[in-house]
């Protein structure tokens, strides 16, 4: 007979913060195909390798389909009865020894929100706790801190669109032609038709060859470049004086601080040369609409907050944000739902929508809705888990979806921590290095087996819908959050993550206009959306910006070192990123069999480095740091400047989070992943 047509789901993809829109084509249990959507409000008709072809690992035969239970060392497949209430008697017994802040959970982009929702809501009404935060501690927390500081709220400021009406891109510290490709086509699409682009990152990245000025500041050094650019606008009036003087504040101390950055000063420290400085500055300045799009190159450094905040002065100094006349200041998230994990308030110190854990007012709304007092002392982030586990103060920790112990910095720290920690618990795909540690083990759905929503990088809510099964007995995080919640006799409410959508809308203004059937029907919304008849906000602050005074907050912080520095030992800067055909920790990507993708991870080095090493292409190398030591191969690439050398963390076993050290941005402890002083040494 004639095979049957495949079965057709549209969803979002699982993969990076791009949120693009796919058909997933499905027949016997299998992925067929997997189609970008003409009609995708971000794609439109595009997608990049992740999001079409890394669909092999659904099938993995190392797939978990089982729970698994540390029995004398090793884990053992159980019931999901027997692991669940292994669970409940762990976490009783920790708060029983330690009290609530004895237990904490880490959540994740790979989670929808209303996974992360729940398992909030578990922490905070079942454990009684705030100690609960998820992976955007690791990327773009400096984003939240530092755009809700200087707007108002943790966002993007506009909606991705509206780059097609830029005439200057200042792109800092991304590469999107490998880390977010659709944004990184549209890009380079904006450029060829006329837009001038700025190029603002250490290494030659894609988009750098196409750059009217490229800019190389040394790892570290972010702040002082963006005061030297801020220093020319307004030595040169190319400033918005009428904005200034309606709509910002904090202009006095900046122009104090900013006659410390000239040209010279800002070479001096970047090693950017002067001429640059004031070629970008002057192309920034004098656009009609500039747009400033930046990634992690600017978040994961000792002072993170602090560049996105100095880097949004350049956009309020141009007026440039909340009128309409220019794209705003807007993060490319890594990961596909990171911001909606942080949106649902999958954090210590935020409830969802972002009231403060310490505002009566945000306290009494979710009291409200869920019927229970809430904790008001803020929670322990990532890192202080893992420090308070270390020293005997955490009884119980549970992972959901993230591989702490290959992603996290100084990883073998990590590790000493869940060895540490009484109970263990972790949802995962596959034995992950940190599954591998864990006491309970619980296989979970991917996001091409659950129901839901993510939020993509430019605060667009859009709907996850489930293309098949999950093999065995693996089930989703919102079924296992509500099966713990019952053996612990809870009850959270809200038995569909409709229900939890609908649920979190009424706890957070922000959301209160969203619903599945809306965004079947719609398509993507962008948050803040407070009414269901209206649209979503895909641009901001067009009347007001967030702030309490209603003003964009102007920083007057000063540039200050990294916390790594090289010297004669470690004369190296290694910085750390994503490549193209992988994700993460490549959980996923690893265990697709595509030929297209790369199978080991390399160390790109300038070829004069290696040439001072004795190194060629192909070579194993060691790389060691003041923390730790990774093994890789040696790729020479000019695109890397001298003195620099460049690795992705998507394969655990290299061990190149062993590399980089606890050193975290001072405002939100977001990790310096960025700059590790390293040695080479030939294998
Ligand atoms: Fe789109 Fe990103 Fe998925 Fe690629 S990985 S298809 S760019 S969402």
């Amino acid at each position: 007979g004639r095979t049957p047509e495949p079965a057709r789901t549209r969803t979002t993809c699982g993969y990076c913060g791009v949120g693009c829109s796919l058909d997933v084509l499905t027949r016997d249990g299998g992925v067929v195909a997997v189609l970008p959507d003409h009609d995708g409000p971000v794609n439109r008709g595009h997608a990049c390798v992740k999001g079409r072809f890394a669909h092999g690992f659904l099938r993995s035969p190392e797939r978990l389909t089982h729970p698994l239970l540390r029995r004398d060392g090793r884990l053992e497949p159980v019931s999901w009865r027997e692991a669940l209430e292994h669970v409940a008697r762990g976490l009783r017994a920790a708060v029983a020894e330690g009290g609530p802040d004895a237990v904490a959970a880490i959540s994740s982009a790979r989670a929808t929100n209303e996974e992360n929702y729940l398992l909030q809501k578990f922490m905070r009404v079942v454990i009684g706790t705030n100690n609960v935060d998820n992976c955007s501690r690791l990327c773009h927390a400096p984003s939240a801190a530092g755009l809700t500081a200087t707007f108002g709220l943790s966002g993007g400021t506009d909606c991705f669109d509206d780059v097609e009406r830029a005439d200057c891109l200042l792109l800092v510290g991304a590469n999107p032609a490998e880390a977010h490709p659709v944004v990184g086509a549209r890009l380079l699409q904006r450029v060829l038709r006329g837009a001038r682009l700025v190029v603002a990152d250490p290494r030659a990245v894609g988009l750098a060859r196409y750059a009217d000025v490229h800019l190389r500041p040394r790892p570290g050094t972010n702040v002082a470049l963006f005061h030297g650019l801020a220093h020319v606008l307004l030595a040169e009036g190319l400033i918005d004086e009428e904005f200034l003087r309606r709509r910002a504040t904090g202009l006095p101390e900046l122009t104090t601080l900013l006659a410390g950055y000239s040209p010279d000063r800002t070479a001096a420290i970047t090693g950017v040369p002067a001429d640059d400085v004031v070629a970008a500055a002057r192309l920034f300045g004098q656009a009609e609409k500039p747009a400033i799009i930046y990634g992690l190159g600017v978040t994961e450094h000792l002072h993170g907050t602090d560049g996105v905040r100095t880097l949004a002065n350049l956009a309020i100094l141009r007026g440039a944000v909340g009128t309409g006349r220019g794209f705003g200041v807007n993060p490319l998230r890594g990961q596909n739902n990171v911001q909606g994990a942080s949106d649902m308030g999958a954090l210590p110190d935020l409830l969802p929508g972002y009231g403060k854990v310490t505002d009566p007012a945000a306290q009494a709304r979710a009291e409200r809705v869920w019927g229970t007092p809430v904790p008001r002392r803020p929670g322990m982030r990532i890192p202080e888990m893992f420090a308070a586990a270390r020293a005997g103060e955490l009884r119980a920790l549970w992972v959901i979806g993230e591989d702490v112990c290959a992603t996290d910095p100084d990883s073998a720290h990590v590790a000493q921590a869940l060895e540490t920690c009484p109970l263990v618990v972790c949802n995962e795909l596959f034995l992950s290095e940190t599954a591998r540690r864990a006491d309970v083990v619980l296989p979970v759905a991917s996001w091409l087996e659950k129901e839901g929503t993510f939020v993509n990088f430019d605060r667009r809510f859009q709907r996850v819908r489930a293309a098949l099964d999950p093999p065995g007995a693996a089930i989703t995080e919102f079924a296992i959050i509500h099966a713990l919640a019952a053996v612990l006799d809870a009850d959270l409410g809200c038995s569909t993550p409709a229900e939890a959508l609908a649920e979190c809308g009424r706890l957070a203004p922000a959301f209160a206009g969203l619903s599945h059937e809306r965004l079947d029907r719609e398509g993507a919304v962008a948050w803040p959306c407070p009414d269901p008849d209206r649209p979503g906000e895909a641009s901001l602050y067009r009347e007001r910006f967030a702030t309490p005074d209603g003003l964009a907050q102007l920083s007057a912080a000063p540039y200050l070192p990294p916390g790594e520095q090289p010297d004669d030992r470690y004369p190296l800067v290694l910085v750390t990123g994503r490549r193209w055909a992988h994700y993460n920790s490549g959980g996923m990507t690893r265990r697709t069999d595509n030929l297209l993708l790369d199978s080991v991870d390399r160390l790109d080095i300038h070829p004069a480095d290696a040439a001072r090493y004795g190194l060629r292409d192909g070579d194993p190398v060691a790389v060691e740091s003041r923390h730790g030591q990774a093994r890789l191969i040696v790729r020479t690439s000019d695109a890397m400047a001298p003195g620099q050398v460049f690795c992705a963390f998507h394969f655990p076993a290299s061990g190149v989070n062993t590399l980089t050290s606890d050193r975290a941005d001072t405002v939100t402890s977001c990790p310096e992943y960025k700059v590790t002083a390293v040695h080479l040494k030939a294998l």
